[in-house]
């Protein structure tokens, strides 16, 4: 069995959090500059507003109804959905983040009261985080989806639904429109219902040949799921992907200024790699750690992740989550003898929300092709360089052994594990 959580109205539930007030009244989260309606709240919803209403046309009407609005603070989305994962994980044997708001969950152990669990789960992660969120459980992750939103539907499932039996499939197929199923999108729904294909159960139940004269790999592949057959695996090869930059200092580093400057060069390293795999990552950890061998000084290593709003192969995006989380972690008066950024939840394509700035994306990735074409076209890597990274770790380096290419190659001295 699989189980997939999804939080409910995730960026509404997030501002409710701190604003408690509003639950149960209709909220509006807009987009990028306030250009329209992303996320609703059901109460919103039922006043008939709908994702992707311009805000200046709903504007009006919306405040009279009494609707809150809010711009789209996708900062605080993303620390509550490291929150809501944080707690799905300790609950799981394992978890794959698969949206801002959505992942899917391996229990590991069989269990005969899965029902419980997944309202165990939800019950906690409501408690833990202040976000509703539903959970279902299934043989497939196309099935999971399904049942974990009768979850959401009908609040008789207390946050937890699943589908184990024929008859609960059949029941739950039949009630879900084709369209809602995962993995169609608007294309294959039109030819679905151009060949009369309605519901999840019609697709379900055409014979196999039939689906596979008419569809393509991926809509054999939900067909099956459909019918109880997982098919549908994550991409374990990108899901455990990292790569690491770290160093390890020629003397003690003390200041934070010292570690910003080695970090714009762990970052630049580790997002060259990224971009040269033509790879986008999600999330950066910080580490860092005093020096081990040291009888007389004290001990501490600590590191601390953070997830980006958007997947990112940019070095002052990376740097920027990386120096966050070096902000959490860094004590100052310690010596720190080590220091790195590992770079994960790695995707082969652009990630983007749904507040994300295409056409900023787009450029920022022209510059980044720029910059590496012409880095690659000097015998310095760093000709052309981010700020911050100053004369990178030229002073804490080690320099006994002159014939590495030190001060102009850094790769020399820095490892790099993919
Ligand atoms: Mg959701």
């Amino acid at each position: 069995m699989i189980g997939l959580a999804d939080c409910n109205n995730f960026f509404v539930s997030c501002e409710r959090v701190f604003r408690p007030e509003l639950a149960h009244k209709p909220v509006i989260v807009l987009s990028n500059n306030d250009g329209c309606a992303v996320a609703l709240s059901n109460e919103a919803k039922a006043l008939g507003f709908k994702r992707g209403d311009p805000f200046f046309k709903i504007k009006d009407r919306a405040s009279a109804a009494g609707v809150t609005f809010f711009s789209g603070n996708h900062r605080l989305y993303g620390d509550m959905s490291a929150r809501v994962m944080t707690t799905l994980r300790a609950l799981s044997d394992d978890i794959e983040v698969y949206s801002i708001d959505e992942a899917f969950l391996n229990i590991h152990s069989e269990t005969d009261d899965y029902a419980g669990l997944a309202r165990y789960m939800a019950a906690k992660v409501r408690r833990d985080t202040g976000i509703p969120v539903s959970i279902g459980f299934a043989p497939t992750r196309t099935l999971a989806k399904i049942a974990s939103r009768f979850a959401k539907k009908y609040p008789g499932y207390a946050g937890g639904c699943v589908i184990d039996t024929p008859e609960k499939t059949a029941k739950a197929l039949t009630l879900t429109p084709v369209g809602d199923v995962w993995g169609i999108g608007r294309r294959l729904l039109k030819r679905l219902q151009i060949y009369g294909i309605n519901t999840a159960m019609d697709l379900a139940s055409l014979p196999q040949e039939r689906i596979e004269s008419i569809f393509n790999i991926t809509g054999v592949r939900t067909w099956k799921e459909l019918n109880g057959i997982p098919s549908i695996v994550p991409d374990n090869d990108s899901e455990h992907k990292t790569i690491t930059s770290s160093r390890s200092f020629a003397k003690e580093v003390y200041t934070f200024e010292e570690l910003h400057k080695a970090f714009a060069v762990f970052a630049t390293i580790a997002a060259k790699k990224l971009r040269e795999q033509k790879e986008h990552a999600l999330e950066v950890e910080a580490f860092i750690a005093t020096n081990r061998f040291r009888d007389n000084a004290p001990l501490y290593f600590n590191s601390c992740s953070v997830t980006l709003a958007e997947s990112s192969d940019s070095t002052s995006e990376i740097l920027k989550a990386a120096l966050k989380a070096l902000k959490r972690i860094f004590r100052p008066g310690l010596g720190y003898k080590k220091a790195g950024i590992t770079i994960s939840r790695i995707a082969h394509s652009p990630q983007p929300h749904i507040f994300s700035d295409i056409a900023k994306m787009e450029k920022m990735s022209k510059l980044m092709l720029t910059v590496d074409a012409i880095n690659n076209s000097q015998h310095s890597s760093y000709a052309v360089k981010i700020a911050s990274m100053g004369n990178g770790l030229e002073e804490i380096s080690r320099k006994d052994h002159s014939s590495r290419l030190f001060t102009t190659r850094l790769e020399d001295i820095i490892e790099v594990h993919a």
